[in-house]
């Protein structure tokens, strides 16, 4: 760190301080609005006026699939973009003398399951012990917040960004990825990309790319009276379901073959996410629908990984009597994300190192991640390193999903020294 970043270290860690009851408020506040898939848009109304109140450009615009459909990274979506709204705050440098930046986050959360399995209302965030609960909390809400909180931080101590820093708070992360390719698509560039995720005060590595894929078999109605006559659509979903789990054995087992998942003990997991069949209690059902989602190596090949599922699917189907002449349909219409390596990256990791140490008092360590991120959108189609580096949460996607307020108050610290550093300090 140098010259203005040093000598301000000390007072930008102060100002991270001082704001952070008002952080922790923000946050709280948008954990309260439910933005689930398709409803994000008055979650980012809310961080348009926090953008603009904080003298920010706010680039505010519809996600369209027109936009985006030819663009390397996207992924196919059967839902209404309605309300599909992606937001970014700009800080425009007037003669920019350091280096661009990308702050970015999602705002849509994952269905939060039954109410009276959490411990309190889901969308109404709770501060306990050091932790503050609710869905999105942790993923990523909080890490969101500290990119907006990292620049009021500097601005506390009288300085403001020399460089360009955009603020990005995108959709459709955690099924798509299609808000952060809109965000390229609309011409947003920077020297790098920080986004932080949950990803407990560790550097994203690298990560395993996403396929989702939705299994539709067909069966053969008939009075349960005569089951005999019918064919059980659950049950031949059941027996996909069960070619699934051997493939994905065996592509674990290839794990030493992609040394940046060989020393995990089960970098691919499959999941069967969702599953929809039958029509009546006393009918063998006719159509059984299943969502499954599986990982790929972060240096796999997206497409071959693609057939290998839809020939697992076809060989399972071809040995059924029913399904041999009635082949399950298969549909995309979710993630097509590649994995990411983080490469080309040594400045800004270096950057990252020096800022982590200097406000955690401990090496900055790396980790190879099992779920994807938008990281991929900057590294692989726009030649901009993504940095995934975010705060300690736990039980995301699960019951009771929280973030521990420490490390939100730490990784805010370590963002405005980076931004402090990366885009260089004028004084306001
Ligand atoms: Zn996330």
């Amino acid at each position: 760190m140098k010259g203005a970043v040093a000598d301000n270290a000390a007072r930008i860690g102060e100002a991270v301080e001082a704001n952070f009851a008002d952080q922790v408020r923000f946050t709280a506040e948008l954990v309260g609005y439910p933005s689930l898939r398709g409803q994000e848009h008055t979650a980012q109304d809310f961080m348009a006026r926090a953008f603009r109140d904080e003298g920010l450009d706010v680039d505010r615009w519809q996600v369209r699939i027109e936009d985006l459909e030819h663009l390397p990274g996207f992924s196919p979506v059967s839902i209404s973009y309605d309300n599909a709204f992606n937001v970014v705050g700009s800080h425009r440098a007037a003669s920019p003398r350091g280096k661009s930046l990308i702050l970015n986050g999602h705002i849509d959360v994952v269905p939060e399951g039954p109410h009276d399995m959490w411990n309190s209302p889901p969308f109404e965030a709770r501060e306990k012990e050091g932790w503050l609960y609710g869905r999105g909390a942790g993923d990523m809400k909080a890490g969101l917040v500290c990119c907006l909180y990292a620049l009021k931080a500097l601005k506390s101590v009288g300085y403001q960004p020399a460089s360009d820093l955009f603020i990005q708070s995108v959709i459709e992360e955690e099924c798509t990825g299609n808000g952060a390719l809109a965000c390229l698509q609309r011409g947003y560039r920077a020297d790098a990309a920080i986004i932080p995720e949950p990803s407990g005060g560790t550097l994203g590595e690298a990560q395993t790319g996403t396929i989702w894929m939705q299994i539709t078999v067909r069966g053969l109605p008939a009075h349960a009276a005569y089951a005999e006559k019918g064919n059980n659509a659950i049950k031949a979903a059941f027996r996909l379901i069960a070619a699934l789990e051997v493939l994905e054995e065996k592509w674990n087992a290839e794990k030493d073959r992609h040394p940046h998942h060989a020393h995990l003990a089960h970098p691919i997991n499959f999941n069967i996410g969702n599953i929809t069949g039958g029509e009546w209690p006393a009918s063998v059902p006719a159509q059984c629908v299943f969502d499954l989602r599986a990982a790929i190596f972060a240096d796999d090949d997206i497409k071959a990984r693609s057939r290998e599922l839809e020939d697992c699917i076809r060989q399972a189907a071809a040995g059924d009597p029913f399904m041999g002449n009635n082949p399950p349909q298969i549909a995309y219409h979710g993630f097509l994300a590649e994995g990411y390596i983080l490469e080309n990256a040594e400045e800004p990791v270096a950057l990252l190192e020096a800022c982590h140490k200097r406000v955690h008092g401990q090496e900055l360590e790396g980790r190879a991640g099992t779920g994807t991120t938008d990281a991929r959108f900057f590294g692989l189609y726009a030649d901009i390193p993504g940095l995934v580096y975010g705060p300690l949460a736990r039980d995301v996607h699960g019951f009771n999903e929280c973030v521990e307020l420490d490390s939100v108050r730490r990784i805010t610290e370590t963002i405005a020294l980076f931004v402090a550093d990366w885009c260089g300090l004028d004084e306001l």
